[in-house]
């Protein structure tokens, strides 16, 4: 492995490889890791030649994961996704440019791929044969899939509002699944206690630190497809925290390996329903009183676990957050889709929501370029993508109804 340590993001404390998996001192509320790596001689290998010769997943950036010498991850075809550029849905939303980073295509339909894949690999690496998470859908249904690509048997705990598309996933797949009848809080602490007591990999990304690191590989990504040809911003939604961390994460270190030389900011979309994230961003803590509501499931996350590392990720970036409605949300879901071909589930479509909010608030400008993380697919959800879409026409098997609705332009 090329790691050289773990610190806390609260205290600073150090600790060295698998030496603990939440900072003692803080707990784990508080006490959440982050992983560093040898970046001189991940610089050495990761190379822009070296690249060019590598495959199209994201297990081209080993040197910048948690896998051990000589071991092969698992599954194999994850990461890569295209980075699409959106000439119209720049103009419908007064910027220069946009581009969309399509994880909406990834294997399980979602970025959470990323994390999972890891997940799965750190499971096999410690000899585990099953792993388990706690989760309002994207990260189980991921993680069911990775599993069951990998051959490990997969615990799934979800909340009882989990959408039938990603439930239907999971049972595909061959998971275990809890249906906890009670809040997402809820159904976490029973995947925790009963990875304690069978002794089940856990790929809760919070508590756990390698995870993000999966997640870091949809910026090192961004940062090789727009290598020469920088983005001003990238935006993408933010639930319980770790997915815009490791993104920015992974842009910043492609920058201190030499692979880019720029930097860009950071742009965390949450819903005006549930926004404690862009609350912590002012006050520097976190209420944790919950509460709140928005239809984008997967950004649902009343007391999300990695509030600091969000925060001080896009901080550093020189970024900012925003809020959006629902409303807004359906919105983007209906103009990304029209307006790029890409059909994102309401979490994906609220990164395009914010570059709207944004430019009205005048933090971004009409002369930007714009990466907008697609984080999940539409087909996820059809209830909720059905209540942003509208209806169809509905018409008797007659031609003159077509006539009539082609002719008044409907
Ligand atoms: C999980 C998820 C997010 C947010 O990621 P966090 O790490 O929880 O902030 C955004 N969009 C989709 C589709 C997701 O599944």
């Amino acid at each position: 492995m090329n790691i050289t340590h773990l610190s806390c993001v609260n205290c600073g404390a150090q600790y060295s490889e698998g030496e603990a998996m939440v900072c003692p001192k803080c707990g784990m509320d508080e006490g959440i890791l982050d992983v560093h790596f040898d970046i001189p001689a991940a610089a050495k290998s990761l190379t822009r030649a070296a690249m060019a010769g590598r495959g199209p997943n994201h297990w081209r950036y080993r040197e910048l994961l948690p896998l051990k010498d000589g071991f092969t991850p698992q599954p194999e075809a994850i990461g890569w996704t295209p980075m699409l550029e959106a000439p119209r849905l720049a103009a419908a939303l007064g910027v220069r440019r946009i581009r969309l980073k399509d994880d909406s295509r990834s294997a399980s339909g979602s970025f959470k791929d990323r994390p999972s894949s890891v997940g799965v690999s750190l499971a096999l690496q410690a000899g585990k044969a099953e792993i388990a998470c706690a989760s309002t859908g994207n990260a189980a249904s991921s993680l069911g899939h990775c599993a069951a690509a990998a051959g490990l048997r997969a615990n799934i705990f979800v909340s009882a509002r989990i959408p039938d598309g990603k439930l239907s996933q999971l049972l595909a797949y061959g998971a275990r699944v809890f249906k906890v009848m009670g809040s997402y809080d809820e159904a976490y602490q029973l995947c925790t206690k009963a990875c304690e007591k069978y002794g089940w990999y856990n790929r809760n990304c919070a508590i756990n630190p390698y995870l993000v690191e999966g997640k870091k590989t949809g910026g090192l990504e961004i940062a090789e497809q727009c290598a020469d040809d920088p983005p001003d911003w990238v935006s993408a939604s933010v639930g319980d925290g770790c997915s815009i961390a490791g993104v920015a994460k992974g842009i910043q270190q492609m920058r201190e390996i030499g692979f880019i030389n720029w930097g860009t900011k950071m742009l965390g979309v949450q819903a005006v329903g549930v926004a404690p994230i862009v609350e912590a961003l002012k006050t520097g803590k976190l209420d944790r009183s919950g509460g709140g509501d928005t239809y984008a499931d997967s950004i649902n996350c009343p007391v999300p676990r990695n509030w600091r590392k969000a925060v001080t990720y896009v901080r550093d970036s020189g970024g900012t957050y925003v809020t959006v409605t629902d409303d807004e949300i359906r919105e983007a879901v209906r103009i990304t889709g029209r307006f790029s071909g890409v059909f994102a589930e309401p979490a994906g479509a609220a990164a395009v929501a914010g570059i709207s909010a944004a430019r009205r608030a005048g933090i971004i400008s009409a002369d930007a370029s714009v990466v907008a993380v697609i984080s999940g697919n539409g087909l996820k959800d059809l209830a909720g993508a059905l209540s942003a879409v509208g209806q169809p026409n509905i018409i008797k098997p007659d031609f003159g109804e077509v006539e009539r609705i082609v002719e008044s332009n409907n």
